[in-house]
């Protein structure tokens, strides 16, 4: 085999992937239809929020305090700030699923937290104007990642460790190496074989692994970055992160980084799901309109002039948590969908995990079981 190891798609999960598998001594290529960074698929728009509690399932909990370790080792062998603290916010009804569960997975991984209500978030950042009667879980370690600049730091990290990379080559498609061993993958430009085989292709995953097409199916968002009418209030030191569930839905937001303007999105905001490469990627009045509503409610003065907005793509399962393992056909293929609108900030430990999963017996110290293709929330929607 030429490669160790082959990785298809190097977008958040892919690079990060490269590196690990790199550091490992593996003879890496990774294959990238698009370019590296690009604005097609789930990791641009400049930032993502990293955040500790964890209402989604608190095992994600044990995963984030490794990513931490490692996105500061990437930062610092970049040489470039990539993770700043601001941080975060969790918020939503009192008796809601949200604030409770924030609050309960930093309680069980006793994290540092405060619990505030939304007149004391309000009082303390007073870009926020969130209901008095919200409750809310204050982090201090969250904050946002540079996510465009991470993946070129992690492709520089692998190709300095001699990691192959090519851009703009897309793969066609995939088979086991006829001698039981390995993969031979094909793409637009040729054909290569390796041991194994890492699909992180983001929205595209089903393409690549019919298996998980029905399971992983892209979703159109929008990213909206309106100038602060009080830019000294929607600084990375007065401003965390937030993500919060308010009347109109659940919501997410940065303080002013890069692009001059706040930033915020409404998660699934207006529920287009359709083929990855269907993906309506022009941004109308209504899109705006709705993300405007929200921020004249709830930062009014963030409600300034529009600076930009993008469109970009969740992939999500039926149960929005991840889908990490290895093929059940063949097991020198390890299948990567880690989105569901929440997934940026566990590059740099899925990374690592991808790099166990797909060396050695394929183990991985890391707890994972929760992120099985085979877990009863996939089995019925696979056989629905
Ligand atoms: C608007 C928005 C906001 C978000 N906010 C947050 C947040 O605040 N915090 C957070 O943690 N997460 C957030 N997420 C989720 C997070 O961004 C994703 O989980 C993450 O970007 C997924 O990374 P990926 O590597 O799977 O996908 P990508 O980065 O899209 O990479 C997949 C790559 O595969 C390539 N590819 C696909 N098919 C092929 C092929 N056939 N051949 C070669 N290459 C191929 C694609 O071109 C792409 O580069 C957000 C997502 C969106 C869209």
């Amino acid at each position: 085999m030429v490669y160790d190891v082959i990785i298809v798609g190097v977008g958040g999960m892919g690079s990060a992937t490269a590196f690990q598998l790199a550091r490992r001594k593996q003879r890496v290529l990774g294959l990238e239809r698009f370019d590296i960074p690009h604005a097609m698929g789930s990791s641009h728009g400049i930032s993502r929020i990293i955040r500790l509690p964890y209402y989604e399932h608190s095992s994600y909990v044990p995963l984030l305090q490794r990513a931490f370790v490692l996105w500061r080792e990437i930062e610092a062998l970049s040489g470039q700030e990539l993770l700043v603290t601001t941080g975060s916010i969790d918020g939503g009804r009192e008796d809601g699923e949200l604030f409770n569960g924030a609050l309960a997975s930093a309680r069980l991984h006793n994290l540092p937290h405060e619990v505030l209500t939304g007149a004391e978030v309000n009082a303390r950042h007073p870009g926020y104007n969130v209901p008095p009667a919200l409750r809310a879980v204050f982090q201090p370690q969250g904050g946002l990642l540079a996510s465009e600049r991470a993946i070129v730091a992690h492709v520089n990290a692998a190709m300095s460790l001699g990691a192959e990379i090519h851009a703009r080559e897309r793969v066609l498609g995939w088979e086991a190496h006829p001698s039981g061993e390995g993969v031979v993958v094909t793409t637009d430009r040729g054909r290569y074989e390796a041991g194994r085989l890492v699909l992180t292709a983001g929205a595209w995953i089903g393409e690549l692994a019919p298996i998980v097409e029905r399971l992983a199916v892209a979703e159109r968002q929008v990213l909206a970055w309106l100038q602060p009418k009080r830019p000294e209030w929607f600084t990375t030191e007065r401003f965390p992160v937030f993500n919060i569930d308010v009347e109109e839905g659940r919501y997410y937001g940065f303080p002013v980084y890069e692009v001059p303007g706040f930033k915020f999105g409404r998660y699934h905001h207006r529920a287009e799901t359709s083929a990855p490469d269907l993906v309506r990627r022009e941004v109308d009045e209504a899109d705006e309109a709705l993300l405007r509503q929200f921020a004249a409610r709830y930062f009014p003065q963030g409600n300034g002039p529009t600076m930009a907005l993008r469109t970009c793509m969740f992939t999500n399962t039926p149960d929005e948590h991840f889908i990490i393992d290895h093929h059940p056909a063949h097991r020198q293929v390890v299948v990567a969908s880690p989105c569901s609108g929440h997934g940026y900030k566990f590059c740099s430990v899925i990374g690592e995990m991808l790099a166990d999963l797909a060396t050695g017996d394929g183990s991985t110290k890391h707890d994972i079981g929760f992120l099985k293709l085979k877990r009863p929330a996939l089995s019925q929607e696979a056989q629905a």
